[in-house]
């Protein structure tokens, strides 16, 4: 066992392990890639994070650069969850629910908590956390504030950024911050401090005011956005400063976190849900364009197209009997809406009127029952995800990109072109009401011409998606797979600031290097896996 393991084993309240079974466990996340820590530690609080970081701060200071990743469930799609130096795991034990105020809707918990079983909670005291991802029920709420995980619900809701309300954060040299709304005055005080917290809210601070031009470019015409660090609510027109937009959605780059306290909402448990089906996609592309323009959003605008109900009816045969008839329509929409007050009335009414006008045919549900039978449809996608052809697998390279609502159609045909030119099927689900699509080809990891046909995809669709207005990443975050593309999202100068504020947190890269900034596609090339599975999902914690 190296020096390392030895000393945190010594110094730490929480398991330190080098064995090769934890080693090659952790090895892999959601992503195509692979990659072995060279140790994993279950932290039991957040002094022994505390301690870990300041460990690898004081190696880093005298030339030794071990890096930490954070880790809650490893669902993570683009190998954020990799690293080849220490695996801080959290799901072990730093995973309570440290308070629940149900009166006022706030939650403390620890960032190892299941998400599922947080809503489950919270759904108790009729509330809920709108933007669940639809991985909820196997991934953690820290992975899903690191990643600023979005869902179904974001919609109307918005992202998980916009329910954080404060953080407890470990920075890189091992000291421990509160992140919240600070006015002038309060900022002005942490701007005089002497320590590396100091340091960060001078440095930033400055940064901002610098670069106040590029910044008003920052916001792009989608409605969701994963891409990049969010640097646009940190300091607000009044003087207020707030670090927690910025931490969330970074992925472990900048700190890690051990404690976080979260808004919730009232829970519906009554909805009213329509299914629609289309001859045409630009027929759903207006239908999704015409109930944007209600005076309130529906809580989903969820899509699957005909190809994904052609690949579902030949693989699961009877998973859509009775809820969609052959021939298959080219798309099917699921609108939702979960008003509590009496606006959802006349909503549901207009909303009516405009699935008439462009859909096929129709169904309402208000019954919760005959509702779960109708989102089998959207849920279908799970049997994409899970489908292997030989040693095809459904790979997740080019999941996650994200248009304008407008430009739908025009995003759906180009990857039809585009799956044609490559001799791949595909099959596309997603939150179509936020122009915000999945899709996975099926390739063959140990196949080179696969391997090179997956970078390809990458190239075509990211250029597809940029040549729309769009981003790379709706909700899942740059991770390894999309931050080569990072500086083509927003521009070199934005890109510039990015790796700046990279610097200022994390000098001496010991914060999940390698994610976000500063990768190139060569990069990758190394870490590809030669067979996709998410077998580490199973259960994998230290028992005594
Ligand atoms: C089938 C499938 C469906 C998915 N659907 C969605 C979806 O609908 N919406 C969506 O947004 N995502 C989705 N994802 C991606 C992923 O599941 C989510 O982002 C999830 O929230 C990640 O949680 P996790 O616990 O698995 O985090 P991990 O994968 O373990 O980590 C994710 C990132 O968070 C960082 N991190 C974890 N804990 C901390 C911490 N304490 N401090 C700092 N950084 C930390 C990690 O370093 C990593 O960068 C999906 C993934 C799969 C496999």
């Amino acid at each position: 066992m190296s020096k390392v393991a030895h000393y945190l084993q010594e110094h730490l309240l929480g398991e330190v392990m080098t064995s090769a079974d934890a080693r090659s466990y952790f090895a892999t996340d959601g992503s195509i890639f692979t990659m072995a820590p060279s140790l994993v530690v279950y932290p039991r609080n957040e002094n022994d994070v505390r301690k870990t970081a300041r460990f690898t701060w004081q190696l880093a200071e005298r030339g030794r650069v071990i890096p930490i990743t954070a880790r809650g469930s490893g669902t993570d799609e683009g190998g954020a969850a990799l690293g080849n130096g220490i695996m801080l795991v959290f799901p072990a034990h730093m995973n309570r629910i440290v308070e629940l105020d149900p009166k006022n809707g706030i939650v403390v918990v620890e960032p190892g908590l299941n998400y599922g079983r947080l809503q489950q909670t919270l759904h108790t005291h009729e509330r809920f956390l709108p933007p669940f991802p639809a991985s909820y029920e196997y991934s953690t709420i820290g992975g899903a504030v690191a990643n600023n995980a979005a869902g179904e619900k974001t919609l109307k809701y918005g992202t998980t950024r916009g329910y954080v309300k404060t953080l407890r954060v470990v920075l890189a040299n091992g000291e421990v911050i509160e992140t919240m709304r600070l006015s002038k005055r309060e900022l002005n005080k942490k701007l005089g401090l002497n320590t590396f917290e100091g340091e960060l809210y001078r440095a930033v601070d400055a940064l901002l005011e610098e670069n106040r031009q590029p910044l008003e470019k920052l916001d792009m015409a989608v409605t969701k956005n994963a891409a990049g660090y969010s640097l646009g609510d940190i300091k607000r027109q009044d003087g207020s400063f707030d670090l927690t937009p910025l931490f969330v959605g970074s992925q472990g780059t900048l700190g890690i976190i051990t404690e976080i306290t979260m808004e919730t909402e009232m829970y519906n448990p009554t909805k009213d849900l329509f299914l629609a089906e289309f001859n045409s996609v630009e027929n759903a592309e207006k239908t999704v364009l015409a109930l944007r323009d209600l005076p309130y959003l529906p809580s989903a605008i969820e899509m699957v197209d005909g190809q994904l109900l052609d690949l579902v009816d030949r693989i699961n045969p009877n998973q859509l009997k009775g809820i969609v008839t052959k021939p298959y329509p080219k798309a099917v929409l699921l609108v939702e809406f979960d008003d509590i007050d009496r606006q959802r009335k006349k909503l549901v009414k207009r909303a009516q009127k405009i699935i008439e006008e462009y859909a096929t045919h129709h169904e309402h549900e208000t019954d919760p029952a005959a509702q779960a039978r109708l989102w089998k449809v959207r849920q279908a996608s799970s049997s994409v995800l899970a489908h292997s052809e030989g040693r095809l697998k459904a790979i997740p390279v080019i999941e996650d990109g994200v248009v304008p609502p407008e430009k739908l159609s025009e995003f759906i045909a180009g990857i039809y072109d585009m799956f044609a030119a490559a001799q791949l099927q595909v099959a596309i689900w997603g939150h179509a009401g936020d122009g915000h699509l999945h899709m996975r080809p099926f390739l063959d990891l140990s196949q080179i011409g696969d391997r090179q046909k997956a970078f390809r995809l990458m190239d075509d669709y990211y250029k597809l998606v940029l040549s729309l207005g769009g981003s790379t990443s709706g909700e899942h975050g740059d991770s390894r797979l999309r931050a080569p593309y990072l500086e083509q999202v927003y521009g070199p100068e934005m890109y510039g600031i990015f790796q700046k504020i990279k610097q200022i947190f994390d000098p001496y890269g010991t914060l999940n290097p390698g994610v976000k900034v500063g990768v190139t596609l060569d990069d990758l090339k190394g870490l590809l896996r030669t067979e996709y599975t998410l077998s580490h999902l199973y259960d994998h914690m230290p028992r005594s």
